[in-house]
């Protein structure tokens, strides 16, 4: 789940299996704060309180369609990658569910294109 490390300037979608997350983030995106279980507990603290304080919001930032709180609009990474809770890590890239969010993503920015043409017009 978003160790983009390649061009972020890639499309969503591919014609080919996915093999990484480059360009992506889309399942990031469909979350708005990073999806700790019990696992939260081997965190630093400060980033402890951090996810702690989002989710108090998280409801509110869902609503607006905000990504997660560690995800990097600008790079398309995950900010504390190497403090990534369990269930990105055990998120498949490439996956039925990777592939269906990627699918989601898809459809959500031809739409805002489409918008963003109809207001230029
Ligand atoms: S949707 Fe799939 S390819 Fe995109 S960031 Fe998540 S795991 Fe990676
Ligand atoms: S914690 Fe990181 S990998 Fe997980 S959803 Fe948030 S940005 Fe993505």
């Amino acid at each position: 789940m978003a160790d983009s490390s390649q061009n972020s300037s890639l499309p969503v979608l591919s014609n080919g299996p996915v093999t990484d997350c480059g360009g992506c983030g889309a399942c990031c995106m469909e979350l708005s704060v990073p999806p700790f279980l019990d696992d939260i507990d081997f965190l630093p603290l400060e980033l402890q309180q951090e996810v702690i304080a989002a989710r108090m919001e998280e409801s509110t930032r869902a609503a607006q369609g905000l990504p997660c709180i560690w995800f990097d609009v600008q790079t398309l990474k995950c900010r504390h990658y190497e403090h990534r809770p369990n269930v990105c890590r055990e998120f498949e890239t490439g996956g039925d569910c990777c592939l269906e969010t990627r699918e989601r993503r898809a459809t959500v920015l031809k739409i805002e294109r489409k918008r963003s043409e109809g207001s230029q017009v």
